[in-house]
């Protein structure tokens, strides 16, 4: 009989929808993986309720924001004698702690120890930590056959890792390197996708590979692959100014680029590099979000507040340079020290971090709360001044037309819609109505074509 191993997405809002944005693709990844004598079952827990627990090993992903709900599921599953591993983001960073609550931690890539984790399973003998940095593994394409119709868009990786070292990032705490997915791979996953619209999930879609980048939009375009796509990107790569012209043409609707900050002064701050070495940042960003809307691209931006040497003034003067930008989307957050990134090592080293009894604080690690012992502002000021961050970013109507005048895309609109619903809280009636009339003659449209 075959062992059944079921791979959990906990949840990661109060309620359980009927759709989400994305699926987990690190799940998929884990399922092709898997050798055959296993049957496989996926919950995403954002979209269906756990109701089967005859399992005989559970696997699940783990975010910081969410890890107590990640500590909970694997309770309730040992309570019954079924082994958990845990792998993801947070068990990366801190194994240790994820090792309490589980039988085996994956670190960093599950590729190259998921086979011999499932042997050592197998003969009684799980290790503990099992560890792999570094890029000696290969890419292996998701199955995607658990996650149809349940998702807007389909999520496809091209790489892993960054070739920067922003001090609050997440991306380089357990791999200094950055490693590419081949372009065949690429081009076979978008040619399976379901859905019209993709998702490249990249920590750093850009990652200083013009070449590649070029290699993959042309076979796009080559292939007339009609898929419009989203991703978000390091600010260098405007570099070449040829890329976005490229990633326009082979289906890019949205980018997501990371501003950060408004100063040269600022960037120091967070150890991001000022690729265009220049102090006139505004205008130079300015020409960014020019370059994406000339070649029809909307651009999500976003800044942080609460670095460390950020005075009140400062913060409120970056919120009016933001606004000034006046991209389609635009978000504002509290600086997070995320676990084990080098922002969190200093403050631990320097005993400035004010919520400590881990793992219940993990829950304050979501963007809106100020978590150390600031240089120059009072924490709850900084919290406030969150608030007006968060109030002064709005969706209209308005933005609706004018994402429409620079786009000219319906499915740039409908990309734009879904977003907004999903990340920036935005609801609108009209709007969702239109595109379902929309995409109804479409799917007729495309039945009587099959017929
Ligand atoms: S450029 Fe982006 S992905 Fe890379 S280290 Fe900085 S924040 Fe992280």
């Amino acid at each position: 009989m075959k062992k059944r191993l079921l791979l959990i997405n906990p949840i990661s809002s109060r309620k359980i929808s009927s759709f989400n944005f994305t699926p987990p693709v690190s799940l998929g990844v884990i399922a092709a993986l898997t050798p055959q004598g296993w049957d496989i079952n996926i919950v995403d827990e954002n979209i269906e309720a756990i109701n089967d627990y005859n399992f005989d090993l559970v696997g699940i992903t783990t975010s910081t924001m969410f890890i107590n709900r990640a500590y909970e599921l694997a309770t309730v599953f040992r309570e019954r004698s079924i082994p958990v591993v845990m792998g993801g983001c947070h068990a990366s960073a801190m194994p240790n702690e994820a090792l309490q609550y589980s039988d085996a931690v994956v670190v960093g890539d599950a590729e190259n120890v998921w086979h011999s984790l499932l042997d050592d399973f197998e003969n009684n003998k799980l290790k503990g930590i099992y560890c792999n940095h570094g890029s000696n593994f290969d890419f292996v394409s998701p199955d995607m056959s658990f996650f149809r119709n349940k998702y807007f868009l389909n999520a496809i990786e091209t790489s892993r890792g960054c070739h920067n070292n922003c001090s609050f990032c997440v991306t380089r705490r357990y791999r200094k390197d950055y490693k590419r997915k081949p372009v065949d791979m690429v081009i076979d996953e978008l040619k399976c996708a379901e859905s019209s619209f993709v998702f490249f999930i990249d920590n750093n879609f850009y990652g200083n590979d013009d070449e590649y980048l070029i290699g993959l939009f042309e076979e796009i375009i080559k292939q007339n692959i009609k898929k419009s796509w989203l991703t978000g990107v390091s600010v260098d790569f405007f570099k070449n100014r040829d890329l976005i012209k490229l990633a326009s043409r082979s289906g890019m609707k949205m980018i997501f680029v990371g501003f950060e900050v408004d100063t040269k002064i600022s960037l120091k701050d967070i150890n991001k590099k000022n690729v265009f070495d220049t102090d006139d940042l505004f205008n130079e960003y300015k020409k960014i979000i020019r370059s994406c809307h000339k070649n029809n691209v909307l651009v999500i931006s976003n800044f942080m507040i609460g670095l460390e040497n950020d005075t009140e003034e400062r913060i409120l003067k970056r919120v009016e340079t933001f606004k000034k930008l006046n991209t389609e989307i635009c978000s504002g957050v509290i600086l997070t020290p995320f676990p084990n990134t080098y922002i969190y090592q200093k403050l631990i080293k320097e005993d400035r971090l004010l919520y400590t009894n881990f793992p219940k604080d993990w829950s304050k690690y979501h963007y809106t709360k100020s978590l150390f012992k600031h240089n120059n502002i009072e924490n709850k000021r900084i919290e406030e001044l969150g608030i007006i961050c968060r109030d002064s970013f709005n969706q209209s109507m308005m933005s609706f037309f004018k994402a429409l005048f620079i786009t000219k895309s319906i499915n740039g609109i409908v990309l734009y819609y879904y977003y907004c619903t999903h990340f920036a809280n935005y609801k609108n009636t009209f709007i969702e109505n239109l595109l379902k009339v929309y995409y109804f003659f479409g799917r007729v449209k495309q039945r009587e074509k099959s017929n």
